[in-house]
C-alpha cells in the first residue's frame, strides 16, 4: 500500500497530521499540486513535495531550495505523504517529526519528462514549478555515492528568468498560508496543543524544546536582518496578492541582475519595516511562556 510507511511512523491519536485517504491519481493533463513545508523538528528542514499518482513524493531539504543555479541543495528522499498533507500547518506534539510545520510554498508543478515513475527510478527528474516563491525550471538528481543507500538527491534551479543570487529560504521565511512564522503557529494552535499535552503525559518537555527552537530560529532571522539586509529577514511576499496577480512577489531576479541594487534596496526597505514592527517578539514571548505555565499548572 502506498502510504503504509507514512502511517506506520505516526500515531494519529496524538498527531494532528492527516491519516490520508486512499490515493486517487488525477487524469492526464490535470494540474498537479506541489508544496514546500518548513519543518522545525530536531533540525530545521524544508519538505519538498510533488503530487504523483495520488500521493506526494517527498524529499527533506535541510537548507531549503535556492534560486541560485550554482547552489545544489541536498534533498533526502523520504516516504510518500498523503495528498491531504500538502496544506497541513501545525504542531506535531510528539513522536515522529515532533515540531512545527509551516506551509512555506505551494502551487502546481509539471514534469518535464514523459514518465515520472521512470524518472524517479532513474534518479533524474526535470520539472517546472509554479508556486508563490518557487517558479520556473528545476531538477532533482539522485547522487551516486554508495553510502547514500539511494536516498540522497540534489535539488537545483536551472538558469532562467526565475533564477537569481537569492537565498529564498532566508529572504522569504514565512508561511504562504497564514503569513506567520513558527511562533504564530504556536500561538494559534495553543488550545489544541494544550489538549494533546494533557492527554500525552511526558510531552511537555518535547514541546518546550520545540518552542525553544522556534524562538531561536526567529532570533536568528532577526539577527540576520540586522547584520545583512541582503539575506536577512526581509518582508514576506504577499502570498494572496501574488496568487491574484499570478506573479511572484519576489524581486524579479533578472531585473535585480540588470539594475544591480534593486533586490538589495527592496530587502533593506523590507528589513527596516520588519524592525519597526514588533509583532514577532510579542508572539514568541507568549509562545515561550505558555508551555512552562502549563507545566506549572499541572
Ligand atoms: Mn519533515
Amino acid at each position: 500500500m502506498p502510504l503504509d510507511k507514512y502511517r506506520a511512523k505516526r500515531n494519529f491519536e496524538v498527531s494532528p497530521e492527516p491519516r490520508g485517504k486512499a490515493p486517487k491519481p488525477k487524469g492526464k493533463g490535470k494540474p498537479l499540486f506541489f508544496c514546500v513545508q518548513k519543518h522545525l523538528a530536531s533540525h530545521l528542514h524544508y519538505d519538498f513535495r510533488l503530487e504523483h499518482d495520488g500521493v506526494l513524493l517527498s524529499w527533506a531539504v535541510p537548507k531549503g531550495p535556492s534560486l541560485d543555479p550554482s547552489v545544489k541543495r541536498l534533498a533526502m528522499h523520504v516516504e510518500d505523504h498523503p495528498l491531504e498533507y500538502g496544506t497541513f500547518e501545525g504542531i506535531i506534539p510528539e513522536g515522529y517529526g515532533a515540531g512545527i510545520v509551516l506551509l512555506w510554498d505551494e502551487g502546481t508543478w509539471e514534469p518535464l519528462v514523459d514518465d515520472v515513475s521512470a524518472a524517479i527510478k532513474k534518479g533524474d527528474l526535470k520539472l517546472r514549478l509554479n508556486g508563490v516563491k518557487l517558479k520556473g525550471s528545476w531538477a532533482l538528481i539522485r547522487t551516486g555515492g554508495s553510502s547514500s543507500d539511494g536516498r540522497s538527491w540534489l535539488l537545483l534551479k536551472h538558469r532562467d528568468e526565475w533564477s537569481g543570487p537569492l537565498d529564498i529560504a532566508v529572504f522569504a521565511p514565512l508561511s504562504v498560508k497564514s503569513g506567520g512564522n513558527f511562533s504564530d503557529v504556536i500561538s494559534k494552535e495553543a488550545p489544541s496543543l494544550w489538549q494533546s499535552n494533557r492527554k500525552a503525559k511526558g510531552a511537555p518537555a518535547d514541546l518546550l524544546k520545540v518552542v525553544e527552537r522556534a524562538v531561536a530560529h526567529e532570533q536568528e532571522l532577526k539577527q540576520g536582518a540586522a547584520q545583512s539586509p541582503r539575506t536577512g529577514n526581509a518582508a514576506e511576499p504577499d502570498a494572496k496578492q501574488s496568487r491574484r496577480s499570478g506573479n511572484a512577489a519576489e524581486p524579479d531576479a533578472k531585473k535585480s541582475r540588470r539594475s544591480g541594487n534593486a533586490a538589495k534596496a527592496d530587502a533593506t526597505k523590507a528589513s527596516a519595516k520588519a524592525r519597526s514592527t514588533p509583532r514577532t517578539p510579542a508572539a514568541s514571548g507568549r509562545a515561550a511562556r505558555s508551555p512552562a505555565a502549563r507545566n506549572r499548572s499541572r
